[in-house]
């Protein structure tokens, strides 16, 4: 079957949607032959695309079978890597979890020892998902640095020393034998949200706040890819006035240096207080504890600059925190929402919500199914199979 307008590939894409459900409803939006329908739709449904689900009535009185992606008996792999700490997953492509599991994984270890422990921890996971390995269709990585897509190697990066130009993508393609894409992190969390979440939101703008910030822009369900894959890198944006070192890139002045985890982190031990990671900051602030409400506000306030600057580019409907310290967020999220509001257009803030992450520590994981799903049912992959 040749791809073009309306190839099967591309009639897939208005099931994923929920633009149609029946083969009367794709000749109804599409304009196609009945006969021609029905030639793509039972490629399809031969190749595991499409499965019937039932029936309905149309218009005419007469029944019709109801049809829809088959994503819940495929299996995938998903990773959310940070600096620190990662989740991992066996779910399908429709971001159903079946089993996860955190890792400490200190992402300065190297690619190599790093991905040795995520291929066993998710060989482990998929074998008490009780999946069969031949359900497997892909695998899916998020790591707190930028990616290069058309290498799927991480772009030089400051927070992930030993990375450079590693081919995470063909490591973990080789390992599990199917398709693998590696993307960063705040893009992932990013896209579960606005997929999860905001699905009719026209702009969404996702900040990490974890041991550094990273941010993406998700347009019309879509993320924004910058010209070498710095898109969204705002924690290393200078503040003026700032002369705290950067302990990631080493420069003065970056957003990082002052409103990261790691940065409350410094400050909070500057003070006299014992913490290690930002949950330990969240935990101090939660407790009521005067300094780490301070701290975890300030740091709210200094993010809240940057992006009142990004919310009068862009005009977001959204702004969604998340990260480790969105366990915090009634200090965090007031402060951030302060300073945007206050620097801002009213037009441009009008109808803004402020939003702390809603699905937490697994935006990454249902970010990362939603970007393999978008590869597996692409109209590209679904038309060179069936061809
Ligand atoms: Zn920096």
């Amino acid at each position: 079957m040749s791809p073009g307008p309306n190839s099967a590939g591309e009639l897939l894409q208005l099931f994923r949607t929920g633009s149609v459900a029946t083969r009367s409803e794709v000749q109804r939006v599409t304009g196609l032959a009945r006969s021609t329908v029905t030639y793509k739709v039972d490629a399809l449904l031969a190749a595991g695309y499409l499965v019937e689900n039932g029936s309905i009535v149309d218009g005419r009185g007469r029944p019709s079978t109801r049809l829809r992606v088959n994503d819940q008996v495929t299996t995938i792999l998903v990773a959310d890597l940070g600096a620190t700490h990662g989740r991992l997953a066996v779910a399908n492509p429709a971001g159903e979890v079946l089993v996860d599991s955190v890792i400490e994984s200190s992402i300065v270890k190297g690619p190599e020892a790093v991905l040795a422990m995520v291929t066993q921890r998710l060989d482990q996971l998929l074998e008490q998902s009780g999946r069969r390995g031949s359900s497997l269709r892909g695998t899916a990585i998020g790591v707190p640095g930028p990616v290069n897509l058309h290498t799927g190697r991480v772009a030089r990066s400051i927070s992930m020393p030993g990375w450079d130009d590693y081919p995470v993508q063909d490591h973990l393609a080789d390992y599990f034998g199917v398709p693998a894409v590696l993307d960063n992190d705040a893009n992932l969390m990013g896209l579960g949200e606005q997929r999860r979440i905001y699905p009719n939101a026209h702009q969404v703008l996702f900040v990490k706040v974890g041991t550094g910030i990273g941010c993406s822009v998700i347009i019309d369900g879509e993320l924004l890819r910058g010209t070498d894959s710095a898109e969204g890198d705002i924690g290393h944006a200078k503040i003026t006035g700032v002369e705290e070192t950067c302990s990631s890139c080493g420069a003065r002045g970056c957003l990082a240096a002052i409103a990261s985890g790691r940065a409350m982190v410094r400050e909070l031990r500057r003070l006299g207080h014992e913490v290690t990671t930002t949950r330990d900051v969240v935990r101090l602030a939660r407790a009521g504890n005067p300094d780490a409400v301070r701290v975890v506000t300030a740091a709210g306030q200094e993010l809240g600059g940057v992006l009142s600057t990004a919310v009068s580019l862009l005009n977001p409907d959204v702004v969604v925190i998340g990260g480790d310290i969105v366990h915090a967020h009634e200090y965090f999220l007031h402060g951030v929402r302060e300073t945007v509001l206050g620097r801002s257009q009213p037009l441009a803030t009008a109808r803004l919500t402020i939003a702390p992450s809603a699905l937490g520590d697994r935006a990454g994981i249902i970010g990362a199914a939603a970007r393999l799903a978008d590869v597996i049912f692409g109209s590209a992959a679904v038309d060179a199979k069936i061809s």
